[in-house]
């Protein structure tokens, strides 16, 4: 939900009914659209009440476009505007159904007369709104609802994305987020036109996902006694716990797939499974003497799922079709990074899978896992995504790497002809810093990446033009430590999120980059933050530059 805050006197004085010509003096869109061609200056078509929307096909094909023109509409006139499907005069924001486009592509045409918006579907149209969104000065959604008129420019948008895949990562189980704040962080990628939302649901410190055949993973795996304090320095002694039950999560799908994103679960296969250990203890290696607690700490637990029983890959194999139920999306994340996997040198399960199967070594056991695990989801439609350590006993040519590790893993895959993410840490791990040390930026888990670093993200790095084409895209990630308030998680992902977005959207060649024209653009985008109620970090970079307010 859109919220006001109008703290700002110098923008309460700009609270107008009409907006005038000055406030369009230049755009500030972000990601960039490919082209803009700017019509008569002295012409501008007016945004009313009145104006009306028009489906000429299926309105559901333009459900997630046209919904969110209501919200815009909400949100600046106080009022839903109408719906037709027939042209009756001017004034109305016109869908036209392009079967020559893309799927993410569209044209965006403001005219005297209409706004006219041309895509194959949802996508598109979609995509176009959010940059309408831009287009509207950011006076208007700052404004006490009474707004009669708006003023646009005429201009014309021909625009698509470079890649198919631009995501945002959220940890769920180092803190638990609420369902507000999920939809929240899906509300401020869909305006960055990010299209997957990698939902990290299961940890060492939480199981996060309802299992109807398991209930314990929930009832007991969710729960953690406390919680360390500083970097493993004490204990808080106060109990943690949360979790997402299916209705939450359908609910969930629901309002992503109305924001064109499509949900990525992650189920960590077989590290970082202590929730799950504390639940049925049966799982580990060592099982009922294992005395498996959901973890307190951060780091890496030396606690592995037992890869040599049976009936670890029947719980796994339940689990994962209840997820694959659950999330309509082609791929599931199955983890498995930082595995670690000490106690499969020492359990005589492990060892009797190694020696049945021939494998050479530990790493070869995990790609065992790995590749069972895949071979079991094919099954079920789906594809794997993995954590760049898969790659260590080798991986199917099927699945898709997360190159986290810095670039390597990705670059690896891409030249062996497996398709990969890049999200190395060094450009896109949001819980690093972002400033030198202010006060408003808490206590962070170290590194350093601040807005221009992560505009340095250059996923085609070191790849030929044929390896290139391995690179699905590019994401970035919020681990949650230390990050315990969703101001603190809104201000770690904003505005390095416009960053990642960008890279994504638009072509990522170093040579095509403006840098300084990204971080003017960044710092006017801050100024919509803020109308819609989301906090973002108030420095853009080293040199701690103030927003110019
Ligand atoms: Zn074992």
């Amino acid at each position: 939900m859109l919220k006001k805050i109008c703290t700002l006197s110098f923008f309460l004085s700009l609270c107008l009914t009409t907006m005038t010509a000055q406030d369009y003096s230049k755009f500030n869109l972000l990601p960039q659209p490919a082209e803009l061609t700017r019509g008569n200056a002295n012409s501008r078509f007016e945004f009313t009440p009145q104006t009306t929307i028009i489906y000429t096909f299926g309105e559901n094909d333009f459900k997630p476009a046209t919904n969110a023109i209501q919200e815009i509409a909400v949100n600046i006139f106080g009022t839903k505007i109408k719906c037709a499907t027939k042209v009756n005069g001017d004034n109305n924001i016109i869908f036209k159904k392009n079967d020559s486009l893309a799927e993410e592509e569209y044209t965006l045409e403001i005219t005297p007369e209409n706004i006219i918006i041309n895509s194959k579907g949802s996508a598109g149209a979609f995509y176009a709104i959010q940059t309408l969104k831009q287009i509207i000065p950011v006076q208007a959604y700052e404004t006490p609802i009474d707004l009669k008129k708006l003023s646009l420019p005429i201009i014309k948008i021909t625009d698509k994305p470079h890649f198919a895949y631009r995501g945002f990562m959220l940890d769920c189980s180092r803190h638990f987020w609420s369902v507000e704040t999920i939809k929240e962080v899906l509300d401020i990628m869909a305006m960055h036109k990010m299209n997957r939302f990698h939902w990290h649901l299961t940890e060492d410190q939480g199981w996060r996902i309802e299992i109807k055949k398991y209930p314990l993973l929930t009832q007991i795996g969710s729960l953690r006694e406390q919680t360390t304090t500083g970097k493993n320095v004490g204990m808080d002694g106060i109990p943690y716990g949360g979790y997402y039950t299916q209705k939450d999560i359908k609910e969930i799908v629901k309002y992503a797939q109305e924001r064109c994103i499509t949900i990525i679960p992650e189920i960590e296969i077989p590290g970082h499974s202590l929730g799950a250990l504390s639940a049925y203890p049966w799982l580990g290696c060592r099982g009922e003497e294992g005395n498996y607690k959901t973890w307190s700490n951060w780091g890496v637990a030396p606690e592995i799922a037992c890869a040599g029983k049976e009936s670890t890959f029947e719980f796994w194999e339940d689990v994962l079709s209840e997820v694959a139920n659950l999330f309509p999306g082609e791929y599931i994340h199955i983890g498995g990074d930082e595995a670690p996997r000490d106690e499969w040198k020492i359990c005589p399960h492990c060892q009797q899978r190694i020696k049945d199967n021939g494998l050479k070594n530990e790493a070869e056991l995990q790609s065992y896992v790995t590749n069972r695990i895949e071979k079991f989801l094919h099954k079920k439609g789906k594809k794997i995504i993995g954590w760049d350590e898969i790659l260590e006993g080798g991986v199917s040519q099927s699945a898709t790497i997360m190159s986290w590790r810095g670039a390597e893993g990705g670059i690896t895959a891409a030249k062996k002809g497996n398709y990969a993410i890049m999200t190395p840490s060094g450009h896109c791990y949001f819980d690093y810093y972002q400033t030198t040390g202010r006060d408003d930026e808490h206590l962070s888990i170290g590194g350093y990446v601040p807005l221009r670093k992560a505009y340095e993200l250059n996923p085609y790095d070191q790849l030929s033009p044929e390896e290139q084409k391995f690179i699905l895209g590019v994401q970035c990630n919020l681990w949650t430590e230390y990050i315990p308030t969703k101001m603190q998680l809104q201000y770690k992902l904003l505005p390095r999120l416009g960053a990642i977005a960008e890279i994504g959207w638009c072509n990522p060649a170093p040579e095509t980059k403006d840098v300084e024209g990204f971080i003017g653009r960044s710092k006017e985008l801050s100024r919509y933050y803020y109308a819609f109620g989301w906090n973002c970090a108030k420095h853009f970079y080293e040199d701690d530059v103030q927003i110019g307010w």
